[in-house]
Order: C-alpha cells, then sequence, then structure tokens
C-alpha cells in the first residue's frame, strides 16, 4: 500500500519533497506555472502541519553540470509568491549551500534545493553512482515525499533511489493523478481516444505499441506525424522528423487496424518556425521542398474535432502544432475546443500541453483531468511500472 503524507506525524521532521517544478521558462522567467500551483496542496499541507521542507526538482536537461540557464532560482522565486512563505534557496543540490540552508530550517520553513540535474548522478544508468547521490539527498532528511508525478517514469536518483532509504509518502499531487489515470486503464468508456502530438518524439514512439491494444482510434499530430508520412513514402521537407522512428513507424501502420491511426491529411507548412514567414496549408502527402509541417491543417482539425465530439474517453499529450505561435495554434485550439465541448472523461498529460490549454484560454476545470505529467501519463496509461510509484509501495 502506498502510504501517503496524511499517515505521518511530521511536525518538526525534515520532509524532502521531490515535486516536479520543471516549468517553461522564457527569458528566465517562469512562462508557465501550472507545475508549481499543482505542487501547492502537499507543500501548504506539509507546512501548516509544521514540517520543515526541503524541496527538490529538477528543470531542463541542463547535462549534468551546473548551468546558470537552468537555475531553479525563478523558480523557487516564484514557489515563494505563491506559497506566501520565504522559500530559502541553496545554490548547490546536496553541498554546503544546501546542508547549512536545511540546518537552519525552523517547523514550518521551506528550502529549495538547486537543480538536480547539476549532478550527472541524478540521471546515471549506474546503480551504485545514483545510489551516493541519493545517499546525500537522504541525508538531509527524515521523510521522503514523492510528489513530482511528471518524473515518477525515470528511475533518477530523487525519484527511485532516495525512496529505498528513507520512509516514504505520496504527496497528494502523485494521489491524485493516480487516481484519475486509473480511469483510464480498467473499466474505460469507450469508444476511447488517444491523441497524440508534441515534439519530443522518440521519447514517445513506443507508446503507440501499446496503445493499439487500448485505444480504438489514435490521432495524430504535431511532430509525431512525421515518421508515419515518411514511413508511407511521402516527403516530409525540412519538419522535425525523428528519423530513427520511421521503421517503427511501419510497423506500427501494419499492426493497426484500419483507421486506427488516424494521420494527417492536411499541413500548415512554413519555411521557418516564425510567425512572420509565409505560410500555407498544403496535403500531408506534399509538404514541398525546404518547407516544415508546423500545425495540422483546418480539414484536419475537423476530422479530428468530429472524432473527439463522440468519444467516450479521451487521452490527449502533445500539441498538435506550435501552438507557441499564433499563426500555428489552430490545430491545438480545434483539439482542446472538442474536447471540452464533448462529453467524453477527458485527461490532458504533458508540461507543454497543458501550457497550451492555459495559453489558449481553457479553463482546467472544462477537463475531466489535467496532468501535470506527459511522459509519466502516457506510461501509466500504457499499463507499465512506474519506478517512482513501485518504489512508493515497498515497506
Ligand atoms: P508535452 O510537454 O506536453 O509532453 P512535448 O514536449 O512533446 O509535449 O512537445 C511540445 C512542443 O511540441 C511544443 O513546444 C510545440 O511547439 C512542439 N510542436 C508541436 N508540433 C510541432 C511541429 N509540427 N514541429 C515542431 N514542433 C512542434
Ligand atoms: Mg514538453
Amino acid at each position: 500500500m502506498m502510504k501517503t503524507i496524511d499517515d505521518f506525524a511530521v511536525e518538526g521532521l525534515r520532509v524532502l519533497v521531490r515535486a516536479d517544478l520543471n516549468v517553461p521558462l522564457d527569458g528566465g522567467r517562469v512562462a508557465d506555472d501550472g507545475r508549481i500551483l499543482a505542487s501547492l496542496p502537499t507543500l501548504a499541507a506539509l507546512k501548516a502541519r509544521g514540517a520543515r521542507i526541503i524541496v527538490c526538482a529538477h528543470l531542463g536537461r541542463p547535462g549534468g553540470q551546473p548551468d546558470p540557464r537552468y537555475s531553479l532560482a525563478p523558480v523557487a522565486a516564484r514557489l515563494a509568491g505563491l506559497l506566501g512563505e520565504r522559500v530559502e534557496f541553496a545554490t548547490d543540490t546536496t553541498g554546503p549551500a544546501a546542508r547549512a540552508a536545511v540546518a537552519a530550517l525552523r517547523p514550518g520553513g521551506v528550502v529549495m534545493l538547486e537543480n538536480l540535474r547539476f549532478d550527472a548522478a541524478e540521471t546515471s544508468k549506474d546503480d551504485a553512482q545514483r545510489g551516493r547521490f541519493a545517499d546525500q539527498l537522504a541525508g538531509l532528511a527524515d521523510l521522503y515525499v514523492s510528489d513530482g508525478f511528471g518524473a515518477v517514469h525515470r528511475k533518477h536518483a530523487s525519484v527511485y533511489d532516495v525512496a529505498l532509504r528513507l520512509p516514504h509518502a505520496a504527496g497528494y499531487l502523485v494521489q491524485a493523478e493516480v487516481a484519475a489515470l486509473d480511469r483510464l486503464t480498467a473499466d474505460i468508456r469507450r469508444p476511447y481516444l488517444v491523441v497524440l502530438g508534441g515534439a519530443k518524439v522518440t521519447d514517445k514512439f513506443g507508446a503507440f505499441g501499446s496503445l493499439l491494444g487500448a485505444a480504438d482510434r489514435i490521432l495524430v499530430g504535431g511532430a509525431m506525424a512525421f515518421p508515419f508520412l515518411a514511413a508511407l513514402g511521402h516527403p516530409t521537407g525540412t519538419s522535425l522528423l525523428a528519423a530513427d522512428q520511421v521503421d517503427a513507424a511501419a510497423t506500427y501502420l501494419d499492426k493497426a487496424a484500419p483507421g486506427q491511426i488516424e494521420l494527417p491529411s492536411d499541413l500548415v507548412v512554413a519555411a521557418e518556425i516564425t510567425a512572420s514567414a509565409p505560410h500555407q496549408v498544403v496535403a500531408a502527402d506534399a509538404i514541398p521542398d525546404g518547407q516544415m509541417g508546423l500545425d495540422i491543417g483546418p480539414e484536419t482539425a475537423g476530422t479530428f474535432a468530429a472524432a473527439l465530439g463522440e468519444a467516450g474517453t479521451v487521452f490527449w499529450n502533445g500539441p498538435m502544432g506550435v501552438f507557441e505561435l499564433a499563426t500555428y495554434a489552430a490545430g491545438t485550439r480545434a483539439v482542446a475546443g472538442a474536447m471540452t465541448d464533448g462529453t467524453a472523461f477527458t485527461v490532458v498529460g504533458g508540461g507543454d500541453t497543458s501550457a497550451a490549454i492555459h495559453a489558449l484560454g481553457f479553463a482546467e476545470e472544462a477537463f475531466g483531468h489535467v496532468s501535470t505529467g506527459g511522459g509519466a501519463s502516457l506510461e501509466f496509461i500504457e499499463g507499465k511500472t512506474l519506478p517512482g510509484l513501485a518504489v512508493l509501495e515497498t515497506p
């Protein structure tokens, strides 16, 4: 059984909270604070109960060494504002600054450690190396709370190994995510549609394998579409093509029932990713030389919206286009709109996907559940064992 923070008397304890604060930054400013907001219930409860709170998290992929562009300092500042509480920022992760800040913590106080991924051991494939880093993290605390749902699919030191070294509990966010996503693994109301898009294609492409066995239809947009178009022999121009996934795409197309994988029929293309570049709608099998697909086209948006209108359950990860630029946001808006208009139980997963619904003016309440995890929610609905959840089940 997974324990929760309600199962522990935390007053005075040093509690290490692994949060997911991997928010999009725009010139050093927090561009979307959805994940910070999602971490508040656990932190506020621990604070109210007099815990000494140590928040740890990662930001981006700094490559295992300190890099000021990936500092969590702006995130600590935003967290302080939202929590209405001083957040002491340690300029290292487990070094002298972190130890001194933790030693000075008073009950109800909050310290945030610098980016976990400034240490290569955090994400190392070598158990011993991760273990040594986890020893250092565990040495800072009496209790470990796992609340960074967006990272629970990673066997990382702060997600997995540290839980083996300390009494551990799930935070409220992890609890809520598991409760909502469980509805996509059993007794699914059909038809069950999955919408996949976005840019982290290589990370997520394997999901098609299990989803073909679970979903009635998979609607594909964003850069996810290009390996399929390439597998069908269509030109992809200068689109963001995960060339290493083209063979897999061919296999999935073979395996799928007719129409089970729904690809775009048209695309919005341009020569470069800027708002001002001339753009046009073309057939998806005829991307011109030197042009890249940056959004699904209007015909595709209509097809996808119609399908979503008749769904019983929808899971969506990955924007349909480069929604950050208004020119390429229409496909993403159409999918979000159809999901909120329909009667399906809808789940949105992914940092950028939830940032997209906020940016396009949709209320989170209009969806059944907005997950903070992209890769994590996807692996969960695939039925995989997530290391960061499995370890919480251990005594
Ligand atoms: P999430 O964070 O929700 O899991 P991803 O990180 O996989 O999603 O992808 C989000 C990014 O995908 C967005 O920044 C968006 O601009 C980008 N994107 C969507 N469609 C395309 C496309 N056709 N070409 C390039 N990038 C795209
Ligand atoms: Mg992303």
